[in-house]
């Protein structure tokens, strides 16, 4: 809400507030293979660092992640590049319940668009929680302006007069996402002829992410004063939210033979 979704014209809601979802979930456990939940990147990842902590609930979250996309029949699911392999499983998911229950499922476009894949701080893998190495949308600018500072750029700009490629640097990946078309040419050229220093470039950064942010700043302080209304929107998305899932889930149900 603070990013701007309007409750009036978005269905908002917590996805436990809709129990549908994992009721759902169950019956298309039942016509998923174990193997294919095995191979996919998330889960190997995740086991690989986190070895004592892999549960059955991790293994089988991509079939969540279908139930909750397919409850509400979707056409279209907005994602992250990380999450294309999560969707093109939930078509999966609904081309196996199709073909042995009936036509009943759509399979959901994937829709990728800018800023599908961003870098963490680090500039070693993508911005994520866990690995510690985000910029909060909530965090105030000063708080982002330290992490920025000492984050790494081009290699080659060891030095102010050292020329550097904004193709190899990280906070150009950045640049892209929020300053304006117009000064990214000057960035360019600035940091191929070494005529701006990197801590420059990242002030000008800096200030083009604090006009996005900013104002989503303010709206989440105001929300945070009046959490009523967040809780009254998310009230209201899951009464609505559950008048669809119920019916896909009866309908699902009626497919399979359940009673
Ligand atoms: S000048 Fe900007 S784009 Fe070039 S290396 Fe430094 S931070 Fe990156």
């Amino acid at each position: 809400m603070a990013a701007g979704l309007d409750p009036a014209k978005c269905t908002i809601f917590v996805q436990s507030h809709v129990p549908e979802h994992t009721e759902l979930c169950w019956l298309l456990n039942c016509v998923t293979p174990l193997g294919e939940l095995g191979r996919m990147t998330q889960f190997k990842e995740k086991s690989d660092r986190e070895r004592e902590n892999v549960t059955a609930g991790l293994l089988n979250y991509p079939i969540l992640q279908a139930a909750d996309i397919l409850i509400y029949k979707a056409d279209a699911v907005p994602v992250g590049e990380d999450q294309a392999q999560h969707l093109e499983f939930s078509r999966e998911v609904a081309r196996r319940f199709n073909n042995r229950f009936g036509d009943y499922f759509p399979e959901p476009a994937t829709l990728i668009g800018r800023g599908a894949r961003v870098m963490g701080i680090d500039g070693a893998s993508k911005m994520s929680k866990s690995m510690d190495n985000t910029i909060g949308v909530a965090e105030a600018p000063e708080a982002i302006w330290e992490k920025l500072r000492p984050a790494k750029t081009d290699e080659a700009r060891k030095r102010r007069s050292d020329k550097g490629e904004p193709d190899r640097c990280n906070i150009y990946g950045y640049h892209k996402l929020v300053t304006p078309e117009a000064e990214l040419s000057g960035i360019v050229q600035g940091c191929r002829e070494a005529t701006i220093g990197c801590l420059d470039c990242k002030k000008i950064f800096h200030r083009s992410l604090m006009k996005v942010l900013d104002p989503i700043r303010e709206r989440r302080q105001d929300l945070a004063q009046h959490p009523e209304r967040v809780r009254e929107a998310l009230a209201e998305g899951a009464r609505k939210a559950r008048v669809v899932a119920r019916e896909t889930l009866d309908g699902a149900k009626k497919l399979m033979g359940l009673l």
